[in-house]
């Protein structure tokens, strides 16, 4: 029997991702939504079949842990308010999955899943990138040292993201907790990481310029950083909301890969020093939650817990403590 998600927020992921591919996944499906805009319950309900009784709105949201027709709360809002539902998911006793980036700070992050292990839960983060096979098999050149061992990285992620509105969330610190680094500079961190298979031990990191103030008086418009690993091995990143970039690549001892675009939905391309890399396309966010769904029936971790997002927080907040001090070197303390 599949378990039954319940989509917090139903703003552009939710409903160009999430929700179709629910309607693909084994494991899991959609079974209820939780709304702030009373308008888009009809739409919901009719196209996806959810009873009136699984719709909830942010004041009555702790009634979920009431209705057994909802095993996972998946979080979808922006970044600053995925501490206070999760924490409130997991106080209804219900497993949750979490957008990236986790939360703002990594203070909020840790109480997410404190109070998920308090209250006998699991929690996911929304990583879709570790199913997808491209950058599996990025993990396996880095990690099983394919080309020998692994002497450089670049990974860069940049897309405009401001749909030509100033005043949107991810321009808004309160909301989003900083700009192009959270949102898009995240994957740029992961794709380092798990190419070594170990988090960084140091990093420093600037701002770029500002040429389009309107937008960027509060978050960043572009920041560039490097992740120091134990071995001396260094990865060089970019992130920017006014600049396309979508890369992933090493440099290892006996050959070299790229990924590009290494973290869009589709239309993924690698090439190696050996040749082309030729894998499907595949629907990542359906093999994420049938992933997920299965470690939380199991009682079991996801492969993209909780704990490896209270890491990443660590990381980004280290980036930006560089940034702020000049790009002063910050050792990261896990
Ligand atoms: P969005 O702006 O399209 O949707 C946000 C939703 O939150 C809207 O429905 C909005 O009504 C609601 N909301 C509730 N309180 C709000 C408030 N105070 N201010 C603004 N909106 C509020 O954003 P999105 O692109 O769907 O992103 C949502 C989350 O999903 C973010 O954390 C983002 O980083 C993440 N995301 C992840 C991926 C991925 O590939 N894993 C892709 C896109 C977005």
């Amino acid at each position: 029997e599949k378990l039954g998600i319940a989509l917090v927020g139903l703003g552009n992921y939710s409903t160009n991702q999430l929700a179709p591919a629910l309607q693909e996944t084994k494991n899991c499906y959609l079974a209820g939504i939780v709304t702030g805009t009373p308008s888009k319950i009809d739409d919901w309900t009719k196209k996806y079949d959810i009873p009136q009784k699984n719709v909830y709105n942010y004041e009555n949201f702790d009634e979920i842990a009431n209705n057994d027709d909802i095993d996972i709360v998946y979080v979808v809002l922006p970044n600053a308010i995925h501490p206070e539902f999760v924490i409130r998911a997991a106080k209804a006793k219900k497993n949750v999955i979490c957008e990236k980036p986790m939360a703002t700070n990594v203070e909020d992050a840790q109480k997410m899943l404190d109070a998920c292990n308090e209250n006998g839960v699991r929690l996911a983060i929304g990583y879709r990138l570790h199913f997808e096979p491209f950058n599996k098999r990025v993990m396996e050149f880095g990690q099983q040292q394919v080309f020998g061992k692994v002497k450089s990285i670049t990974a860069n992620n940049s897309s405009d993201m401001t749909s030509n509105k100033p005043n949107i969330w991810r321009l808004d610190k309160e909301l989003a907790g900083g700009g192009p680094l959270m949102d898009l500079g995240i994957y740029a961190v992961q794709g380092a990481v798990y190419t070594m298979g170990k988090p960084p031990v140091a990093v420093t990191a600037a701002y770029g310029e500002v040429t389009k103030p309107l937008y960027f008086h509060d978050v960043e418009q572009s920041i560039h950083w490097e992740l120091e690993f134990e071995d001396g091995v260094k990865a060089q990143s970019n992130s920017s909301y006014a600049e396309e970039q979508n890369e992933l690549s090493a440099e290892a001892e006996n050959g070299w890969w790229k990924l590009s675009p290494a973290y869009a939905y589709e239309g993924k391309k690698g090439e190696t020093s050996e040749g082309k890399m030729d894998y499907p396309n595949i629907y990542e966010q359906v093999k994420q939650m049938d992933s997920q769904a299965a470690s939380f029936r199991k009682n079991e971790k996801s492969i993209v817990p909780g704990e490896m997002g209270v890491r990443d927080m660590k990381i980004l907040m280290a980036i930006y403590e560089s940034a702020d001090a000049g790009g002063k070197r910050v050792e990261i303390q896990y």
